[in-house]
Formats: C-alpha cells, structure tokens, sequence
C-alpha cells in the first residue's frame, strides 16, 4: 500500500471539495418547498383544492447520510479520470444511488450491479465503502489491494461495532436486534468474529422470546437454532455455552422500544437463571439506536398523537429499514402508505406502496378521500427533501393543482 502522506489513501471525513460540490448536491435533492414548510411550522396549507400539509418536526436526511452523499460527490470530484467502485447502495434511497450510476460510479452488487466484482479492483481504483460499514474481511481485502478507500461509514455504526467488540474481548456473546441480511448488521457481526467472538441476530420480540426459552430451559438448542436462519449466527454458534454470556446491542435503525424490550426480556431471563447476584457476569445491554433514528420515530409519535391526520405518507427506499419502522408508528393511530417515490401515487383511487412487513409493494385503492384533508409527511433519514416535496406536488395535481402553480402560491 502506498505510503506517501501528500497522497492519502484511506479517507473518513470530508474530502475538502464541499465548496466545489454544493451546488450539484442542491440541485440534486434540495427543495424550496420543503424549506419554505419548516420556516413556517412545517405546515403548508392549499385551500383551494382543501389541502393542508404538515411534515414531522424530524424527518429526512441524516447526518451520516449527508456526510456519505457528500463524500460520494467530493470523490467524483477529486479522483475524475479514476475508476470509482461502490460496494453496495451507498444509503437505501432509488434517487440517490442512480444519480451516483449517472456519474459513473461503479456499483458491485445490489440492484444497480453491472456484473463487476471486487476482482476487478486494482490499486489505481477508488472504492466507496457506504455509510452502513463492510465487513472487517472486505475491509481486509480491500486495504491489501492498495486503492483508495473512501469510507463513508457512518460515526453511528462504529459506535455499535466498538460496543460489540468489547463484548467479545470480554467473552460475551453479542445478540444482535436486526435484520441478518442487512448491509449494517453484516459488518456488525464481523467485528465480533474478527474478536473471535460469537454472535447470533435476533429479528424481534418473537425471536428474542425463543433465546429467552432456551435460557430458561424449556426450548432444546437444536429446536432454537432451527428457528435461525443459519446467517443469523456465527460458525460453530452452540447454544449451551455462547448464551451464557450475553451482549445486547442493535442495527442503529430498528424500532427504539423493540430493542430496549429484548434487552429487558433477555436480562430478565439471565438473571433468573444466575441469580441477580451474579447479573453483571451474564449480562449486558447497550442502546445503540442512532439519535437520527429516535428523533424521527419521536417526531412520528408526536404526530400521531391527540388528533392525527387523515393519512400519513411515508416516503423512502422500500429496502430501508428505517423508514419501515415510521410507517410501523404512523399506521398505529391512522391510515398510512410507505412509498418510494411520488410515482407510487398512480390516480386518485390507487396508491402502490409497502405494507409493514411485506416484502413487496401491493396497490390499494381509494386511499384519496374527497372533501377537506390533513396529509402528514415523514420521511427515512436515506430520502432527500425533493422526493418529499414531489409527493406533496403530487398530491396537489391529483386534486387538480398545476405544480408550478402551487410554486407561485409558495413564492407569494
Ligand atoms: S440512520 Fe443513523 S446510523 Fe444510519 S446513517 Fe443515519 S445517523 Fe448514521
């Protein structure tokens, strides 16, 4: 690897382009309109089609996904004639990763994959590395090579792996609250490997209640471990003696109270088993839902809460496990659609979008209610502020509002 400093090879943080990239960045996801709402409450009211709109006091872009979109950008910028291979999605967001194959940005796998893999990198190459992390063996593999790592991986993330780390430095199993297959909870997993620690990857409440059986002893390990796919838990994972000693942490963007309930029910089992004496040998608990993720499920709850609105668009990527979690709260208390862009709304009577849980949008009709409606706006923290403003826009042209008329209303 290269080790000329005036030629680093290894970036964390801005590349120092900010000034030569803003402007393409603006152009690309901001939005007057949604400025103009949070200037005035969050609210945008058209009465003329009987529209009133309000956006959750958090929602959108994250810090780690801004500092990822931004050094995306930076790096197009900085390295023009090289190669640019990005691991994967650089967040959950359609708009957002096309624009980053638009600039000839090289995905290697995931939807937008051309068929490259990471033997095609050389060391005259630039990788992204997202802001969910990869995994310490890619990693590995990527420093020998010798190219350039730009490394995006949100501040957050680290945060959980430190966590896990320590858990298996400490000879505690780490239980994971998150999704296996998830690009976050890969790389998560793979610093408690990298420890020679082990790990296994609970869902939910459900999955955690089989741990919770099996430490009680009223659940057989071969029945538990049936229950797993085998990717949820580490080579050579044996119940009886990796769930004596258990870490609890989580992927940043599940639903904030399912994971401080898994810990609870896992604590409580352990110290039923090892007495309260001895709770501090066999057990340990850290919150690492981002603070990003907490505020935008706060913001939703406090939405819904008194009188909610007549319907609540939930706007991000179908594969970002945030924003599955705000439809999660917002359907609680009214009717609610996840949709991945303005598009999804297709007429006044059908609307195509993801139902909690499914693993594929469906359409359903007469969503659009005649006569005088409140729309509540959230968005993941992977969704730019133009697809927010889109589907307010849409919206209005459903009701029968020009959009540059909506615009001049905005502007006066
Ligand atoms: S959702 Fe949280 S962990 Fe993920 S990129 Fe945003 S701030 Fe970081």
């Amino acid at each position: 690897m290269p080790t000329d400093d005036s030629q680093p090879t290894y970036y964390r943080a801005s590349l120092g382009l900010m000034k030569e990239v803003s402007g393409a960045l603006a152009a690309d996801y901001h939005s007057a309109l949604i400025t103009h709402m949070r200037a005035n409450g969050g609210v945008f009211d058209y009465p003329a089609a009987g529209l009133s709109f309000q956006l959750a006091k958090e929602f959108g872009f994250c810090y780690g996904v801004d500092k990822a979109v931004d050094m995306a950008y930076e790096a197009r910028v900085k390295f023009p004639g090289k190669r640019i291979f990005l691991l994967t999605e650089i967040i959950h967001n359609p708009r957002v990763n096309k624009r980053l194959v638009d600039m000839g940005i090289v995905f290697l796998s995931g939807q937008y994959a051309t068929g490259l893999t990471e033997d095609a990198i050389t060391a005259e190459d630039v990788v992204l590395i997202p802001a969910f992390g990869t995994s310490s063996e890619t990693l590995a593999r990527l420093r020998a090579k010798g190219c350039i790592l730009i490394d995006t991986t949100c501040g957050s993330v680290v945060r959980v792996w430190k966590r896990v780390e320590r858990y298996a430095a400490d000879g505690f199993t780490s239980v994971v609250h998150g999704k296996y297959d998830h690009e976050e909870t890969i790389a998560t997993v793979s610093q408690a490997r990298a420890q020679g620690g082990h790990f296994l990857v609970v869902r939910d409440r459900a999955e955690a209640e089989r741990v919770v059986s099996f430490i009680e002893g009223s659940m057989p390990a071969g029945e538990l471990l049936a229950g797993f796919h085998p990717g949820a838990c580490s080579a050579g994972f044996d119940p009886a003696r990796h769930l004596q000693r258990i870490g609890v942490a989580n992927q940043t963007t599940m639903l904030a109270s399912e994971s401080l309930e898994i810990a609870r029910v896992i604590g409580a089992a352990l110290e039923r088993r090892y007495g309260r004496e001895h709770a501090d040998e066999h057990f340990r608990s850290f919150d690492t839902i981002c603070s990003a993720t907490q505020d935008r499920q706060d913001a939703i709850q406090a939405m819904i809460a008194g009188t909610p609105p007549d319907l609540i668009l939930v706007i991000g990527g179908y594969n970002s496990s945030n924003t599955g979690h705000l439809l999660e709260v917002a359907m609680s208390r009214c009717p609610a659609y996840h949709i991945q862009d303005a598009g999804e709304m297709l007429d006044t009577a059908r609307i195509r979008h993801l139902p909690q849980g499914a693993k594929a949008p469906v359409e359903t009709r007469d969503w659009l209610p005649g006569g005088e409606l409140r729309i509540g706006l959230t968005a993941g923290a992977s969704t730019p502020n133009r697809a927010i403003a889109d589907s307010i826009l849409r919206v209005l042209e459903l009701r029968g509002v020009n959009a540059a008329d909506a615009m001049e209303a905005i502007e006066s």
